[in-house]
């Protein structure tokens, strides 16, 4: 069988588009076209007639809307059904109603194009905004327009098709995502539309699949047809071949497996007994690990290793191609956000420099390097600006060991944002910039370190491989490679101390969060996010919902006295069996 590089290379009935909503479906589509609306600017007689005619349309599309808001939300939070509550109220705008009423008494034109003129003044300045959320939004009221309008000319809107089909069209409002779902849709293909546009954002919420921005995809989709939607990549298959489908029956029999045992959690908050709620968030090293990560129900991505992407492209990509990969990240995972790691290469990663060094997990690595090959740094670093568009991405430096290289590094990203903006590209001007906390030095001030940055993120896997100067890639000292040990334990508790002092978010993404062991532990010290592996998350989660975070900070308190190793594991040990809490065995 054909791996899926040679399919996406090879395949000429692959319509590309941006992964709005992950999943795969295999189905027949449904061409979902909706008539043009044609606006007249015909003169009105009777003033007091058109005006009780806007009344009724107003009144209408209220009912209309509704309805759609009451679906929304039976199937989706609060927060995402809001968007119709909006809709609503530029229905009950007094300020906007009148503006069109005085409109029609004095221009004597027909209330369609009066409100069409009114709506669109307000889109316009939508449109022109840098924001693209605003522009998205700027669709929203097209939908609320069209639908006044629609109701004045007293014409029907489609809303049923036949059920189980792959809904293609050239643009869905939300109104029209959240009504076609109800015919058990399978997903959603549009021309346009980004990955924040509220269909998108929809489509993710009830857990459909969807691929937008297509440009011309529903020209070149047949109704009635077989296609294969990959919502993860954002591909279409148009009439697959027998392959084709072979593989991504596979993938999606593998994902039913994956997801069998995160479903019941996926949706429940990560909060302990007594209302503590922690982040969960995932480490992202390969980039087909997104697919997990978004139905994990992670929290966003709180570890992106970039250093990855060398491993898999063998070389470092240019600007345009690091944007390319890190917008797709950021969309993908929007609108959680996504904690992109500059390149930490050397040691025993990606190699880099053309001799051996002695000692390469104590040599030129991570953060040294960048600063000594600041073309280089500032390629990414201008890269990773360009795709925080959104405003879902921070930016994280790996390896600090002394106050000096954050100022080096801050004052290099200050440069391109200068840059940047003499080239009027867009980007996140307040992107939050954080360390990661994996040497000794760096734990000791982490306090004054905490004054220049915005997070902090606990890297155990080489802070515990400095502490106890014990490689952690090596069996003869694996003994002593020891998360428990009090020295770890203790520079923890000093670290998220001084963080929150400072009032700075601190996390750990080290693989020590994905010991279950260790979770009620980090809980009790005050970390109020872990970042793990995806296929970690729900075990945390459980053993976090089975917790009190009080009773956590008393047995971490007593741990922070403990003098070895083993007293502090028992001690957890004991926890869990106090209080009857279920603990999975490590799965990483
Ligand atoms: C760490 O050191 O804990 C960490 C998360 O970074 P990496 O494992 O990539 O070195
Ligand atoms: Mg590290």
């Amino acid at each position: 069988m054909k791996t899926f590089r040679q399919i996406f290379r090879e395949a000429e009935n692959k319509i590309p588009g941006i992964a709005a909503a992950p999943g795969i479906v295999i189905a027949k589509t449904y061409l979902f076209t909706k008539e043009a609306i044609e606006i007249s600017e015909g003169e009105i007689f009777e003033v007091e007639v058109a005006k009780a005619n806007l009344d009724e349309a107003l009144r209408k599309s209220k009912k209309e809307l509704n309805k759609v808001l009451n679906i929304a939300r039976e199937k989706m939070s609060g927060t995402r059904a809001a968007i119709f509550e909006a809709q609503m109220m530029i229905l009950d705008d007094p300020v906007l109603i009148s503006a069109i009423k005085k409109r029609i008494e004095k221009e004597r034109k027909l209330p369609e194009f009066i409100v069409n003129d009114e709506i669109s003044k307000y889109q316009q300045l939508m449109i022109l905004s840098h924001e693209p959320y605003m522009k998205e939004r700027a669709h929203d009221i097209e939908d609320i327009k069209n639908r006044i309008i629609r109701n004045l000319q007293k014409k029907r809107w489609q809303s049923k098709i036949p059920n189980d089909a792959i809904v293609v069209s050239d643009s869905l409002t939300p109104a029209d995502t959240i009504l076609l779902s109800r015919c058990n849709v399978k997903g959603f293909v549009t021309d346009h539309g980004g990955v924040t546009s509220h269909a998108a954002i929809i489509s993710r919420s009830l857990n459909i699949p969807a691929v937008v921005g297509t440009h011309n995809g529903s020209k070149l989709i047949k109704d009635g047809e077989t296609i294969i939607i990959d919502g993860f990549h954002g591909y279409v298959f148009t009439t697959p071949a027998e392959d084709q489908i072979k593989f991504y029956t596979l993938k999606q029999e593998k994902l039913i497996e994956l997801q069998k045992g995160l479903e019941e959690l996926k949706d429940l908050p990560a909060k302990t007994k007594d209302g503590k709620e922690i982040h969960l968030k995932a480490n992202v090293d390969v980039t087909g690990e997104i697919d997990i990560v978004v139905t994990s129900g992670a929290k966003g991505i709180g570890l992106y290793r970039t250093e990855q992407i060398l491993e898999e492209l063998g070389e470092f990509p240019n600007e345009d191609e690091q944007t390319t990969i890190y917008t797709r990240l950021a969309s993908r995972i929007y609108p959680e956000h996504i904690t992109i790691r500059a390149f930490d290469i050397g040691g025993d990663k990606f190699k880099f420099l053309d001799y051996t060094e002695p000692n390469p997990f104590l040599g030129l690595r991570g953060i040294r390097i960048l600063l000594e090959n600041i073309t280089l740094f500032k390629t990414q670093i201008r890269a990773v600006l360009r795709a925080s568009q959104n405003k879902n991405i921070q930016f994280m430096l790996p390896m600090i060991t002394t106050l000096k290289e954050i100022k080096h590094a801050k004052e290099i990203i200050e440069e391109c944002k200068k840059e940047l903006k003499k080239e009027k590209i867009v980007f996140d001007s307040r992107m939050k910039i954080g360390i990661m906390i994996e040497v000794p030095s760096a734990a000791v001030l982490a306090k004054e370190f905490a004054q220049e940055i915005d997070f902090i993120s606990i890297g155990t896997n080489d802070l515990i491989q400095f502490l106890m100067a014990v490689d952690r890639g090596n069996d003869l000292v694996a003994e002593l490679y020891q998360e428990f040990n009090p020295a770890v334990i203790r520079t923890i508790a000093h670290i998220v101390r001084e963080a929150k002092k400072a009032h700075r978010e601190v996390s750990i993404c080290g693989e020590m969060a994905a010991d279950t062991l260790a979770m009620p532990l980090l809980v009790g010290l005050g970390l109020d996010s872990l970042s793990m592996s995806p296929a970690t998350l729900p075990y945390a989660k459980r053993i976090i919902r089975s917790m009190s975070y009080h009773k956590a900070k008393e047995m971490a308190d007593e741990c922070i006295e403990l003098g070895s190793e083993k007293e502090i594991s028992d001690r957890i040990e004991k926890f869990f069996k106090e209080h009857s809490i279920i603990r999975t065995r490590q799965i990483i």
